[in-house]
């Protein structure tokens, strides 16, 4: 799944009026909206997203965690989702994100109101929730409801419930407090390293370069990416996972497990590797360009 937000996002951040970004934000990837049964994916981990907006579900004795709110319209097909697998939406005690972009943040708002959950954000996409996408550095036109933070997360700190601890990496670039989440946990009688990757894609627009006259996107933006992929290609992985299924090859994983594979399709420390490594590739080929470019 090559097409996503960013296009749009990025029709809306140049077209710059309240009426054209409604219509823009309108149009949504029918595959993020479209419902798939949700799944198990280690002992206490499930997916409850849809065809490509991934939302994540950790269920512990004290309550559940659930990773990304998606778009303003997501938590109903996210609440049926929790539902579907014999779980109580309001039993969700944290509300996590991969990053502040809409298509992952927006329905946190209505999802905070409907189970009191505590919020918490990495420092630096803070801003944005908080204001409702308006103080993102690339599209402050893209607005949805504003949420509170309960808790300003750093790097490296540690999201504990229920014997659960979820590890949050700031991996900033595609936003400045863009996160990667990490836990161990259990599968099917042996430990597990699950990676939940925040985002690593260049969006299209975003500048790289500080030009005279044509600033980076925000300062230090490509040493953050550099930053970013160092980080990623040492996290010990088994199970590979990301914002968006389309990063970890979910639809094809799943076709696997309909045709009669286990859940040991999720854990791909290969195709984990691989694919950091396709990304850098192309975040160093764009960084190459915009250098090259004609001043
Ligand atoms: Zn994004």
């Amino acid at each position: 799944m090559r097409l996503w937000c960013a296009v749009f996002l990025s029709l809306a951040a140049l077209a710059g009026s309240a009426r054209v970004h409604a219509a823009v934000h309108s149009i949504e990837q029918p595959e993020w909206t479209t419902p798939i049964a949700p799944f198990q994916i280690t002992d206490h981990l499930y997916y409850v997203g849809s065809r490509d907006l991934a939302s994540y579900l950790i269920v512990t004795p004290a309550g559940d965690i659930l990773i990304n709110s998606s778009l303003e319209s997501s938590p109903a097909l996210i609440r049926r989702s929790v539902e579907q697998l014999g779980f109580r939406f309001s039993d969700i005690r944290i509300l996590l994100i991969s990053h502040a972009h809409w298509d992952h943040d927006a329905g946190s708002a209505a999802i905070l109101r409907a189970t009191h959950a505590k919020y918490m954000v990495m420092d630096s996409d803070v801003p944005v929730v908080e204001s409702g996408g308006a103080k993102d550095f690339f599209y402050p036109h893209d607005l949805y409801p504003p949420a509170h933070v309960d808790r300003v997360l750093h790097d490296g700190d540690r999201v504990e419930l229920g014997g659960v601890v979820l590890v949050a990496h700031k991996t900033p670039g595609h936003t400045r407090g863009c996160t990667t989440w990490t836990l161990r946990t259990p599968d099917q009688g042996k430990m597990v390293n699950v990676v939940i990757v925040g985002s690593w894609n260049v969006n299209p627009g975003f500048r790289l370069v500080n030009r005279p006259g044509h600033p980076a996107s925000y300062p230090g933006i490509a040493a953050d990416y550099r930053k970013t992929f160092a980080l990623l290609r040492s996290l010990p992985c088994d199970v590979f996972l990301g914002a968006h299924g389309g990063y970890f090859d979910m639809l094809a994983k799943l076709a696997r497990v309909k045709a009669g594979a286990d859940r040991s399709v999720w854990i791909d420390p290969q195709g984990y590797q691989r694919a950091v490594a396709a990304k850098q590739h192309d975040f160093e080929a764009e960084l190459h360009r915009q250098q090259s470019a004609p001043r």
